[in-house]
């Protein structure tokens, strides 16, 4: 199938009589008729379900919709994409190991990092994404576990080299983690460039509504654990805490990394989606493949509007000739990057701040990448718990404004734009 088919169709295929659209099922329980056909459930030697902490059917629909979109082996929907990007680090990297991450990646997974991680006894480096290759080299450890980017950087809109990355990943025995939210798998699919598992914030592009919270978990299904056994042993050697389980060995490449984050992260932090939500961000990827064009469309006839505005500094867009990016982003995402722009109005800080009281159609939200068209000042809100110089090493400063272009007509966002930008004038 193709992908347009794919948002509509894959996940769920109903049988003679069953509804059409993806079942609800809101229930925390399952019932079962003999403690034994439970038992085989919690000694994972049969499929089915238990409890919804860790496993709920809807959820599984809409999971398998995202790993096909993917082209992925398994997936799991978590309850924001935070507890996705959580969930995909800690499944493999635990206190005493090494993380390699980009240095422009969205403000929250840096903070992950940076702070919260690092007190669980993880240590990071940040490298600059587009380093050099005696700087990469020099960033991995004999304890790193795994190297992280973002396909598109939130808010910085620098473009990952996922091949060059994946790369330097598998030479050192280690998996590349992929952050595909803004590029979503409309426009990329990071698995074909070598990355090995990649996660969402389906609360973006995919849900799409601004109407559900949600992330998601891929994994490729390429990566050959039992190959690196002693480097990750909580997935080849036996979890006491899960029946004495090895999952490389029982659910092989394929399968063993999402059955360990389930089993034994979700089973044990619990951050699961909702039913009722995986059902909303459904609707959302029905209509990805139809919205993902517009977005884009609508972001390079802004930008391009903006590039030649007198009172714009700078403009930060993809898709853009002038852009650092542009023909990284053509290798990687042909049909288009993602809807997001960002760009300084002359006057910096004090200015921008001006230049967005005056919006009418772009509305100041924190969101980005939905249908609604946005608008942000990052270093007095979403990144306001950074430094200065934590700022301008994930790519952002003080007069950066982020535009998230909506599907409506493009002429109504640059009447908008017009306007605000004459009254700063
Ligand atoms: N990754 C990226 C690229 C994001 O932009 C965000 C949120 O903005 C997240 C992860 C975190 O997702 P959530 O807000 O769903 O927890």
């Amino acid at each position: 199938m193709k992908k347009e088919t794919k948002c509509i169709q894959s996940g769920y295929q109903p049988k003679n009589g069953e509804s059409r659209m993806i079942p609800i099922i809101q229930s925390t329980t399952f019932k079962y008729d003999t403690s034994e056909d439970m038992g085989k459930l919690f000694d994972l030697q049969a499929e089915g379900y238990f409890y919804t902490r860790l496993q709920n059917p809807t959820n599984d629909m809409v999971a398998a919709k995202i790993c096909d979109l993917e082209g992925g082996s398994a997936a799991m929907l978590t309850s924001s994409g935070q507890a996705a990007t959580f969930l995909a680090v800690f499944n493999i990297a635990t206190a005493g190991d090494h993380v390699i991450a980009s240095s422009a990646i969205y403000g929250g997974s840096f903070n992950l990092f940076n702070v919260t991680m690092r007190k669980m006894g993880i240590d990071f480096t940040f490298v600059d994404p587009d380093c050099s290759d005696e700087e990469l080299e020099a960033a991995f450890q004999p304890n790193t576990k795994c190297v992280f980017g973002e396909t598109i950087a939130n808010p910085s809109l620098v473009v990952f080299d996922i091949e060059r990355f994946a790369k330097a990943a598998h030479a050192h025995g280690v998996p590349l983690i992929i952050d595909n939210t803004f590029a979503t798998p409309i426009n990329c699919r990071p698995f074909e460039w070598g990355a090995d598992i990649v996660t969402h914030s389906t609360t973006k592009y995919m849900d799409g509504h601004d109407v559900a919270v949600g992330g998601c978990i891929v994994d490729s299904g390429h990566f050959d654990w039992m190959a690196h056994a002693d480097t990750f042993p909580g997935l080849t050697t036996p979890d006491e805490s899960y029946h004495g389980i090895t999952y490389a060995e029982q659910f092989g490449q394929a399968g063993a990394y999402i059955t360990k984050a389930t089993a034994q992260l979700m089973r044990d932090l619990g951050p699961i989606q909702s039913p009722q939500n995986a059902f909303y961000l459904n609707l959302g990827l029905e209509s990805l493949a139809v919205r993902m064009p517009r977005h884009c469309q609508n972001a390079q006839t802004v930008a391009e509007f903006l590039e030649k505005h007198p009172m714009v500094a700078w403009v930060n867009y993809p898709g853009l000739k002038s852009n650092k990016y542009y023909e990284r982003a053509k290798k990687y995402m042909p049909d288009g990057s993602c809807g997001v722009i960002s760009f300084g109005v002359k006057g910096g800080r004090q200015a921008a701040e001006e230049f967005m009281k005056h919006l009418k159609v772009a509305m100041i939200a924190t969101h980005v990448a939905d249908a609604h068209t946005c608008v942000l000042h990052p270093a007095s809100s979403t990144h306001r718990q950074l430094s200065d110089e934590e700022l301008i090493a994930c790519g952002v400063t003080p007069d950066l404004i982020r535009l998230s272009c909506g599907i409506e007509n493009v002429d109504d966002i640059i009447d908008d734009l017009h306007q605000a930008l004459a009254k700063i004038q």
